[in-house]
């Protein structure tokens, strides 16, 4: 399958936001492409739903050839959802948008996210997302593997500590049994398999710009955000 060249894929502005997990990467990435007119896609809810499938199927994904032959028969596609006002993942058609925020999903995705036809394959899909609208794209190698072209790249960061507490408390909101230790312990693993993988692993890329949220609020952090869009992309495509 030939790759994307960067004629065909940057006609659209794209704006990469990559990170740590539960640093408010996608919090972040809404935001900012609901103030510019962008659309957003959520990759981890990819390799999630991705993962859903495989736990769903019974499928070994220790077994290279058992991938293979399941991945074609994955369909993702998000969709805008007027009553939440958010973009919502389908896997084959089902609405999967709560599903694959599950500790069950959690506790496997990073390990599907290091199998390089897995990777391949939602590579392939998020670069088409990005050729039809100017983007934002949050997720751990959109900046250095998905859009290494991209206008503006930022890489957040927080302290351990609040980022467990902020899962936490998003988790414990839908699933009051989950302890916090669960939490820590999902969280330190997927940023260890995350940062060792062999292929594209999370790394800030070299022209990103660090964003540490640890003591900033929500409204701090995008207007971080869109101070860097102003400087970086011209205002006829953004509306600033
Ligand atoms: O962003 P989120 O936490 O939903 O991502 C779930 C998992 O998907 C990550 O922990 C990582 O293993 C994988 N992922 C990835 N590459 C991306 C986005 C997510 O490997 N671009």
């Amino acid at each position: 399958m030939a790759v994307l060249s960067f004629n065909e894929y940057m006609k659209t502005t794209i704006v990469t936001i990559d990170g740590w997990s539960s640093c408010g990467k996608s919090t972040l990435a809404r935001q900012l492409a609901a103030r510019l007119g962008f659309v957003y896609i959520d990759s981890g809810a990819m390799y999630r739903a991705i993962t859903l499938y495989f736990i769903r199927n019974h499928i070994d994904w220790t077994n290279e050839e058992a991938v293979e032959n399941a991945l074609p028969n994955i369909n993702m596609r998000f969709e805008h959802n007027a009553v939440s006002g958010q973009s919502e993942i389908y896997l084959n058609d089902e609405n999967v948008e709560y599903v694959i925020r599950d500790l069950v999903v959690a506790e496997k995705v990073s390990e599907v996210a290091t199998i390089a036809s897995v990777r391949k394959y939602a590579v392939r899909q998020q670069q088409k997302m990005g050729v039809r609208h100017n983007t934002v794209m949050d997720g751990r190698d959109i900046g250095t593997t998905v859009f290494p072209d991209a206008a503006l790249k930022i890489f957040m960061t927080a302290d351990i500590l609040v980022r467990i507490e902020r899962r936490f408390k998003e988790l414990y909101a839908k699933n009051p049994n989950i302890t916090i230790e669960e939490v820590a312990a999902n969280l330190e693993m997927r940023d260890y398999i995350d940062s060792h993988r062999e292929v594209s692993p999370l790394r800030m890329a070299d022209d990103a710009v660090l964003l540490d949220n640890t003591s900033m609020t929500i409204s701090e952090q995008l207007d971080f955000a869109l101070k860097l869009v102003k400087e970086r992309i011209p205002a006829e495509t953004t509306g600033l």
